[in-house]
Protein backbone atom coordinates (compact mmCIF):
# COMPACT_ATOMS: atom_id res chain seq x y z
CA UNK A 1 0.00 0.00 0.00
CA UNK A 2 1.54 3.51 -1.05
CA UNK A 3 1.92 5.92 1.71
CA UNK A 4 1.40 8.82 -0.51
CA UNK A 5 -0.62 11.71 0.71
CA UNK A 6 -4.14 11.86 -1.45
CA UNK A 7 -5.83 15.23 -1.48
CA UNK A 8 -9.13 16.35 -3.54
CA UNK A 9 -10.01 20.03 -4.24
CA UNK A 10 -13.10 21.21 -5.71
CA UNK A 11 -13.37 24.05 -7.88
CA UNK A 12 -9.77 22.75 -9.15
CA UNK A 13 -10.15 23.78 -12.91
CA UNK A 14 -8.95 27.45 -12.41
CA UNK A 15 -8.33 30.19 -9.80
CA UNK A 16 -7.22 29.63 -6.40
CA UNK A 17 -8.81 25.77 -6.14
CA UNK A 18 -6.22 25.21 -9.37
CA UNK A 19 -3.01 26.82 -7.27
CA UNK A 20 -4.11 24.58 -4.12
CA UNK A 21 -3.89 22.08 -6.43
CA UNK A 22 -0.40 22.78 -7.59
CA UNK A 23 0.85 23.38 -4.25
CA UNK A 24 0.06 19.82 -2.52
CA UNK A 25 1.32 18.29 -5.45
CA UNK A 26 4.24 19.64 -5.33
CA UNK A 27 4.60 18.50 -1.85
CA UNK A 28 4.43 15.13 -3.65
CA UNK A 29 0.84 14.83 -3.23
CA UNK A 30 -1.86 12.91 -4.96
CA UNK A 31 -4.47 15.50 -6.07
CA UNK A 32 -7.50 15.11 -7.24
CA UNK A 33 -8.61 17.58 -9.54
CA UNK A 34 -12.61 17.76 -8.79
CA UNK A 35 -14.60 20.05 -11.50
CA UNK A 36 -17.84 19.82 -12.79
CA UNK A 37 -16.87 20.63 -16.48
CA UNK A 38 -14.93 17.68 -18.33
CA UNK A 39 -13.27 19.73 -20.58
CA UNK A 40 -11.87 22.04 -18.16
CA UNK A 41 -11.06 19.48 -16.05
CA UNK A 42 -9.09 17.43 -18.01
CA UNK A 43 -7.28 20.87 -19.29
CA UNK A 44 -6.59 21.53 -15.80
CA UNK A 45 -5.22 17.57 -15.11
CA UNK A 46 -3.01 17.46 -18.22
CA UNK A 47 -1.71 21.16 -17.06
CA UNK A 48 -1.02 20.01 -13.35
CA UNK A 49 0.43 16.43 -14.76
CA UNK A 50 3.14 18.66 -16.98
CA UNK A 51 4.34 20.40 -14.01
CA UNK A 52 5.15 17.18 -12.74
CA UNK A 53 1.97 17.02 -10.24
CA UNK A 54 0.72 13.52 -9.55
CA UNK A 55 -2.95 14.61 -10.95
CA UNK A 56 -6.03 12.95 -11.70
CA UNK A 57 -9.41 13.83 -12.56
CA UNK A 58 -12.68 13.80 -10.46
CA UNK A 59 -15.66 14.60 -11.68
CA UNK A 60 -17.78 16.74 -9.11
CA UNK A 61 -20.51 18.97 -9.07
CA UNK A 62 -21.24 19.57 -5.50
CA UNK A 63 -24.77 20.58 -5.86
CA UNK A 64 -25.51 17.35 -7.41
CA UNK A 65 -26.01 14.22 -4.56
CA UNK A 66 -25.45 11.52 -7.57
CA UNK A 67 -21.75 13.16 -8.78
CA UNK A 68 -21.08 13.87 -5.07
CA UNK A 69 -21.08 10.02 -4.35
CA UNK A 70 -19.49 8.71 -7.93
CA UNK A 71 -16.55 10.82 -6.33
CA UNK A 72 -16.63 9.46 -2.77
CA UNK A 73 -16.46 6.01 -4.80
CA UNK A 74 -13.97 7.00 -7.31
CA UNK A 75 -11.43 7.87 -4.42
CA UNK A 76 -12.35 4.53 -2.35
CA UNK A 77 -11.54 2.82 -5.46
CA UNK A 78 -8.01 4.61 -5.84
CA UNK A 79 -7.01 3.93 -2.17
CA UNK A 80 -8.89 6.60 0.17
CA UNK A 81 -8.48 9.97 0.64
CA UNK A 82 -6.22 11.99 3.44
CA UNK A 83 -7.32 15.97 2.83
CA UNK A 84 -10.16 17.42 1.65
CA UNK A 85 -9.96 21.23 0.90
CA UNK A 86 -13.83 22.30 -0.36
CA UNK A 87 -13.06 25.33 -2.47
CA UNK A 88 -15.31 25.49 -5.22
CA UNK A 89 -17.69 28.73 -4.52
CA UNK A 90 -19.86 31.20 -6.37
CA UNK A 91 -20.98 34.66 -5.65
CA UNK A 92 -24.42 34.64 -7.20
CA UNK A 93 -26.08 36.94 -9.40
CA UNK A 94 -26.34 40.74 -8.51
CA UNK A 95 -28.20 42.84 -7.65
CA UNK A 96 -27.50 41.27 -3.76
CA UNK A 97 -28.65 44.08 -1.47
CA UNK A 98 -31.35 42.54 0.92
CA UNK A 99 -34.15 45.05 0.04
CA UNK A 100 -33.67 44.03 -3.86
CA UNK A 101 -32.57 40.63 -3.56
CA UNK A 102 -33.90 37.85 -5.56
CA UNK A 103 -34.31 34.86 -2.71
CA UNK A 104 -33.64 32.57 -5.58
CA UNK A 105 -30.29 33.99 -5.69
CA UNK A 106 -29.76 32.99 -1.92
CA UNK A 107 -30.82 29.80 -2.78
CA UNK A 108 -28.37 29.45 -5.51
CA UNK A 109 -24.91 30.70 -3.66
CA UNK A 110 -26.14 28.71 0.24
CA UNK A 111 -27.16 25.25 -2.15
CA UNK A 112 -22.86 25.62 -3.15
CA UNK A 113 -21.19 27.40 -0.48
CA UNK A 114 -22.55 25.80 2.01
CA UNK A 115 -24.52 22.96 1.63
CA UNK A 116 -22.06 21.52 -1.16
CA UNK A 117 -19.65 21.53 1.60
CA UNK A 118 -21.68 19.53 3.51
CA UNK A 119 -22.69 16.82 1.21
CA UNK A 120 -18.86 16.52 -0.23
CA UNK A 121 -17.92 16.63 3.40
CA UNK A 122 -20.19 14.17 4.47
CA UNK A 123 -19.31 11.74 1.39
CA UNK A 124 -15.50 11.42 1.97
CA UNK A 125 -15.93 11.40 5.91
CA UNK A 126 -15.82 7.52 5.68
CA UNK A 127 -12.18 7.77 3.35
CA UNK A 128 -11.09 10.54 5.58
CA UNK A 129 -11.84 8.61 8.79
CA UNK A 130 -9.44 5.89 7.38
CA UNK A 131 -6.39 8.68 7.28
CA UNK A 132 -3.74 8.58 9.35
CA UNK A 133 -3.72 12.58 9.24
CA UNK A 134 -6.76 13.80 7.93
CA UNK A 135 -7.36 17.19 7.33
CA UNK A 136 -10.07 19.67 6.02
CA UNK A 137 -10.14 22.92 4.82
CA UNK A 138 -13.27 25.17 4.04
CA UNK A 139 -12.75 28.24 1.88
CA UNK A 140 -14.35 31.13 3.76
CA UNK A 141 -13.74 34.61 3.16
CA UNK A 142 -12.86 37.46 5.49
CA UNK A 143 -16.81 38.44 4.10
CA UNK A 144 -18.28 35.88 6.46
CA UNK A 145 -16.83 37.57 9.49
CA UNK A 146 -19.61 39.01 11.68
CA UNK A 147 -17.48 40.75 13.46
CA UNK A 148 -15.55 43.08 10.64
CA UNK A 149 -19.24 43.47 8.66
CA UNK A 150 -20.67 44.85 12.19
CA UNK A 151 -17.84 47.45 12.26
CA UNK A 152 -18.49 47.74 8.81
CA UNK A 153 -14.26 47.81 8.09
CA UNK A 154 -13.58 47.76 4.22
CA UNK A 155 -12.39 44.54 4.54
CA UNK A 156 -16.17 43.10 4.04
CA UNK A 157 -17.22 44.19 0.49
CA UNK A 158 -19.75 45.27 -1.06
CA UNK A 159 -23.77 44.96 0.79
CA UNK A 160 -24.41 41.35 -0.08
CA UNK A 161 -27.35 39.34 1.44
CA UNK A 162 -26.15 36.31 -0.66
CA UNK A 163 -22.57 35.62 -0.57
CA UNK A 164 -21.11 37.30 2.29
CA UNK A 165 -24.09 35.59 4.87
CA UNK A 166 -23.24 32.62 2.74
CA UNK A 167 -19.53 32.80 4.34
CA UNK A 168 -20.88 33.36 7.89
CA UNK A 169 -23.25 30.44 7.37
CA UNK A 170 -20.00 28.30 6.55
CA UNK A 171 -18.57 29.04 9.46
CA UNK A 172 -20.95 28.82 11.66
CA UNK A 173 -21.30 24.60 9.93
CA UNK A 174 -17.60 24.62 10.66
CA UNK A 175 -17.40 25.18 13.99
CA UNK A 176 -20.06 22.82 14.42
CA UNK A 177 -18.06 19.99 12.26
CA UNK A 178 -15.25 20.59 14.65
CA UNK A 179 -17.00 20.17 17.64
CA UNK A 180 -18.37 16.45 16.67
CA UNK A 181 -14.78 16.11 15.30
CA UNK A 182 -13.69 17.06 18.10
CA UNK A 183 -12.95 13.66 19.81
CA UNK A 184 -10.88 12.06 16.35
CA UNK A 185 -7.63 13.24 14.63
CA UNK A 186 -9.45 14.86 11.94
CA UNK A 187 -8.63 18.68 11.58
CA UNK A 188 -10.89 20.92 9.84
CA UNK A 189 -10.38 24.65 9.63
CA UNK A 190 -11.75 27.71 7.37
CA UNK A 191 -9.50 29.62 5.34
CA UNK A 192 -9.28 33.24 3.73
CA UNK A 193 -7.24 34.05 0.57
CA UNK A 194 -7.52 37.48 0.63
CA UNK A 195 -8.86 39.66 -2.21
CA UNK A 196 -7.74 37.32 -5.21
CA UNK A 197 -7.87 38.36 -8.97
CA UNK A 198 -10.34 35.60 -10.31
CA UNK A 199 -13.13 35.28 -12.06
CA UNK A 200 -14.64 35.37 -9.34
CA UNK A 201 -14.56 39.08 -8.53
CA UNK A 202 -13.78 40.29 -12.71
CA UNK A 203 -10.29 39.57 -11.91
CA UNK A 204 -10.59 42.87 -9.69
CA UNK A 205 -8.53 41.13 -6.32
CA UNK A 206 -4.98 42.13 -6.37
CA UNK A 207 -3.48 39.33 -4.89
CA UNK A 208 -2.45 35.77 -7.37
CA UNK A 209 -4.44 32.91 -7.28
CA UNK A 210 -0.61 31.24 -6.12
CA UNK A 211 -0.71 33.68 -2.76
CA UNK A 212 -4.82 32.51 -2.20
CA UNK A 213 -3.80 29.95 -2.35
CA UNK A 214 -1.64 29.92 0.76
CA UNK A 215 -3.79 29.48 3.85
CA UNK A 216 -5.43 26.56 2.39
CA UNK A 217 -2.01 24.77 1.33
CA UNK A 218 -1.27 25.46 5.13
CA UNK A 219 -3.91 24.13 6.54
CA UNK A 220 -3.89 21.22 4.61
CA UNK A 221 -0.55 19.97 6.38
CA UNK A 222 -1.33 21.15 9.20
CA UNK A 223 0.74 19.16 12.26
CA UNK A 224 -1.44 16.64 14.64
CA UNK A 225 -1.43 19.22 16.98
CA UNK A 226 -2.50 21.84 14.94
CA UNK A 227 -5.88 23.88 15.52
CA UNK A 228 -9.34 22.90 14.66
CA UNK A 229 -12.59 25.04 14.24
CA UNK A 230 -10.47 27.77 13.49
CA UNK A 231 -11.02 30.59 10.49
CA UNK A 232 -7.49 32.21 9.21
CA UNK A 233 -5.76 33.71 6.67
CA UNK A 234 -2.10 34.60 5.97
CA UNK A 235 -1.69 36.44 8.95
CA UNK A 236 -3.41 34.40 11.28
CA UNK A 237 -6.57 34.12 13.21
CA UNK A 238 -9.73 35.95 11.90
CA UNK A 239 -11.94 37.67 14.04
CA UNK A 240 -15.74 36.07 14.01
P1 LIG B 1 -13.27 31.06 -9.33
O1 LIG B 1 -14.58 31.58 -9.80
O2 LIG B 1 -12.03 31.39 -10.10
O3 LIG B 1 -13.33 29.47 -9.18
C1 LIG B 1 -14.42 28.86 -8.54
C2 LIG B 1 -14.32 27.37 -8.77
O4 LIG B 1 -15.45 26.75 -8.15
C3 LIG B 1 -14.36 27.00 -10.25
O5 LIG B 1 -13.49 25.92 -10.47
C4 LIG B 1 -15.81 26.59 -10.44
O6 LIG B 1 -15.99 25.68 -11.51
C5 LIG B 1 -16.03 25.90 -9.11
N1 LIG B 1 -17.44 25.65 -8.84
C6 LIG B 1 -18.46 26.53 -8.73
N2 LIG B 1 -19.62 25.89 -8.54
C7 LIG B 1 -19.34 24.56 -8.54
C8 LIG B 1 -20.10 23.39 -8.39
N3 LIG B 1 -21.43 23.42 -8.23
N4 LIG B 1 -19.47 22.19 -8.43
C9 LIG B 1 -18.13 22.11 -8.60
N5 LIG B 1 -17.36 23.19 -8.76
C10 LIG B 1 -17.96 24.39 -8.74
O7 LIG B 1 -13.17 31.56 -7.81
P2 LIG B 1 -11.92 31.67 -6.80
O8 LIG B 1 -10.81 30.81 -7.21
O9 LIG B 1 -11.70 33.12 -6.59
O10 LIG B 1 -12.62 31.14 -5.45
C11 LIG B 1 -12.27 29.94 -4.81
C12 LIG B 1 -12.83 30.01 -3.39
O11 LIG B 1 -12.21 31.08 -2.66
C13 LIG B 1 -14.34 30.26 -3.32
O12 LIG B 1 -14.91 29.49 -2.30
C14 LIG B 1 -14.42 31.75 -2.97
O13 LIG B 1 -15.62 32.08 -2.32
C15 LIG B 1 -13.20 31.90 -2.07
N6 LIG B 1 -12.75 33.27 -1.96
C16 LIG B 1 -12.26 33.95 -3.05
C17 LIG B 1 -11.82 35.26 -2.92
C18 LIG B 1 -11.27 36.04 -4.07
O14 LIG B 1 -10.90 37.23 -3.86
N7 LIG B 1 -11.16 35.48 -5.27
C19 LIG B 1 -11.87 35.96 -1.61
C20 LIG B 1 -12.38 35.16 -0.54
C21 LIG B 1 -12.79 33.87 -0.71
P3 LIG B 1 -16.50 26.16 -12.99
O15 LIG B 1 -15.25 26.57 -13.74
O16 LIG B 1 -17.14 24.93 -13.53
O17 LIG B 1 -17.45 27.29 -12.79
Amino acid sequence: MSNQTTALVTGANKGIGYEIAAGLGALGWSVGVGARDDVRREASVEKLRAAGVDAFGVPLDVTDDASVTAAAELLGDRGGLDVLVNNAGITGESPQEPTVVDPAVIRTVVETNVIGVVRVTNAMLPLLRRSPAPRIVNMSSTVGSLTLQSANTDATGPISAAYAPSKSFLNAVTIQYAKELGDTNILINLGCPGFVATDLNGFRGYRTPEQGARIAIHLATLPDDGPTGGYFDDNGPIAW
